[in-house]
């Protein structure tokens, strides 16, 4: 049978993507709605959310957004219900709400690592266990799970997230394994050094006016010589979310500018 690039459209789709209301979440969303979805999206607070659903509609797209912790799981299931109910059942779903805190292991707070694991790793499983029911109705459906490099990596002050991330991975397969017999694709996407408003702090300049020590870092580690953009993620997500990819399984793609390779 001849491959279609139709394959990769996602017309009349409702893909639900999590803390998309900036960052990698927000090009995600813009990238599967250009793809043909319909986008529906949470974030954590009412005006951001109000702002994000008014510039995708600018953008003209078809974008519903909810104001909903992911780490909460009767909001996230009530929020669910609404969705069926408000655009039709979710077919794709992109966990990528996440936070990180960088604070040294020994001074870090247990509060401070479960509320990481909280957001980061609990947050994909309660998302993912509310919509899988209905995948299973309807056929099938894609979950993509943003991992990170600290999903193969560890590295000082991120070990929450290192923690997290890396079970984000193990949750991927899990749930691929798991569910895989009823047509559902659960995979990764594990950016490289993205510029957004997470990794700001380690692009500020130096109080002498040179460059952060972290960015210089990833400048001379990174093959490609630069921080990734978030529209890098943009292909590899519309891929993971399309029926081009539905005999890949269990995988994480990292899209990190080669640095994995490297360091
Ligand atoms: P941002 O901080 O820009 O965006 C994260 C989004 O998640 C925000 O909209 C935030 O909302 C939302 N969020 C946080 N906690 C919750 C919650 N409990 N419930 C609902 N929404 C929540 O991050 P990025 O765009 O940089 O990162 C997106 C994902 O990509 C994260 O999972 C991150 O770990 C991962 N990643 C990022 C990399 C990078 O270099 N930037 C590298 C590797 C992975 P609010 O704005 O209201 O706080």
């Amino acid at each position: 049978m001849a491959f279609e690039m139709d394959k990769f459209r996602l017309d009349g789709k409702v893909a639900f993507v999590t803390g998309a209301v900036h960052g990698i979440g927000y090009e995600i969303a813009s990238a599967l709605a250009k793809a043909g979805a319909k986008i529906v999206f949470n974030g954590l607070k009412k005006d951001p959310v109000e702002q994000a659903q008014q510039s995708y509609r600018d953008a003209g797209f078809d974008a519903r957004g909810y104001v909903c912790d992911v780490t909460d799981e009767e909001a996230v299931q009530e929020m669910v219900k609404q969705v069926k109910e408000e655009v039709g059942p979710i077919d794709i779903v992109v966990n990528n709400a996440g936070i990180i805190k960088r604070i040294p292991m020994i001074e870090m707070s247990a509060e401070d690592f479960r509320q990481v694991i909280d957001v980061d790793l609990t947050g994909p499983f309660i998302v993912s266990k509310a919509v899988i029911p209905d995948m299973i109705k309807n056929g099938g459906g894609k979950i993509i799970n943003i991992c990170s490099m600290m999903s193969e990596l560890g590295r000082e002050t991120v070990c929450a997230y290192a923690a997290a991330k890396g079970g984000l991975k193990m949750l991927t397969k899990n749930i691929a394994s798991e569910y895989g017999e009823y047509n559902i694709q659960c995979n990764g996407i594990g950016p490289g050094y993205i510029a957004t408003p997470q990794t700001a702090p380690l692009r500020e300049k130096q109080e002498d006016g040179s460059r952060h020590p972290f960015d210089q870092f990833i400048i001379a580690k990174t093959p490609a010589a630069r921080w990734g953009e978030t529209e890098d993620l943009a292909g590899a997500a519309v891929f993971l979310s399309s029926k081009a990819s539905n005999f890949v399984n269990g995988h994480i793609l990292y899209v990190d500018g080669g640095i994995l390779a490297y360091i």
